[in-house]
């Protein structure tokens, strides 16, 4: 089954509009030279406040897409300090993250948000990234693959097949987020494997080998290669490592 891989850069809350730009331009320059027909989808995720410097920059860089890295599920209204997919549409955003475990942990927000949110974003012609993981006391307890299917059926209640097919979902282990301690290529590969075995059970085979699973947390130039050579891994979701565009562009050439 050919699923296209993709290479997200979360940039998470780093770089002013000139540090994006200096990153994005690095960046640019970087998948200059590389083959199209080879390379992943590489995405990339700034904060809010750089999203117009770096879609500046990547209007005519193809080979470069932009994503939000939250959104406000509602179209307008009184919620000081939100965003909504309209605002988000001004910027050309083709993906949005949501349900991270930083966003889930630090500001509360529900497996019912996260659903309200994918549902808004796909209805709004954009791609959510939804993502999910178990903090290590649920995998030494033994309990994550029933926490990630509890947390995957939440978050896509509602979802057609056909809206279901084409979303990302994030597979991050809360443990080995920007710990250094990424989680063994085998391992993850397995739990990967049991979130689509949720997707083949909520809606059918054929979706579940059609969406793109990611692994996320702590994710190096170092550890790519075997990572992607994992059958179930569609690609990363990347922190610490994107935020330097000669290592990301080392992981967008180990993922080729
Ligand atoms: P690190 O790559 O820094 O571990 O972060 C992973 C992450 O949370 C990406 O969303």
């Amino acid at each position: 089954m050919a699923r296209r891989p993709i290479i997200a850069g979360n940039w998470k809350m780093h770089n002013n509009k000139a540090a994006a730009k200096e990153l994005i331009e690095g960046i640019v320059a970087g998948v200059k030279d590389l083959d199209a027909s080879k390379m992943p989808e590489v995405v990339v995720a700034p904060t809010y406040t750089a999203l117009w410097q770096v879609q500046d920059v990547i209007k005519n860089e193809p080979k470069i897409a932009l994503a939000a890295q939250n959104v406000n599920p509602n179209p307008k209204g009184a919620y000081t300090g939100e965003i909504s997919l309209e605002m988000l549409a001004d910027f050309n955003t083709k993906f949005v993250i949501i349900g991270h475990s930083e966003r889930r942990q630090m500001f509360n927000e529900s497996d019912e948000f996260i659903n309200e949110k994918a549902i808004a974003i796909l209805k709004a012609g954009m791609i959510p990234i939804i993502c999910c993981g178990e903090t290590l006391e649920q995998r030494e307890a033994g309990v994550t693959d029933a926490h990630l299917e509890g947390q995957i059926t939440k978050a896509l209640k509602g979802i057609s097949a056909e809206d279901v097919e084409k979303s990302v979902i994030a597979y991050e282990p809360i443990w080995a987020i920007g710990t250094g301690k990424s989680c063994d290529a085998v391992e993850a590969n397995r739990t990967i494997g049991e979130i689509r075995k949720v997707v083949a059970k909520l809606y059918s085979q054929d979706v579940a080998d059609k969406i793109r699973i990611l692994y996320g947390g702590s994710v190096k130039p170092s550890t790519i290669v075997e990572q992607m050579a994992q059958e179930e891994i569609d690609g990363g979701l990347i922190g610490g490592a994107s935020l330097e565009a000669g290592s990301f562009i080392e992981l967008i050439k180990g993922a080729m």
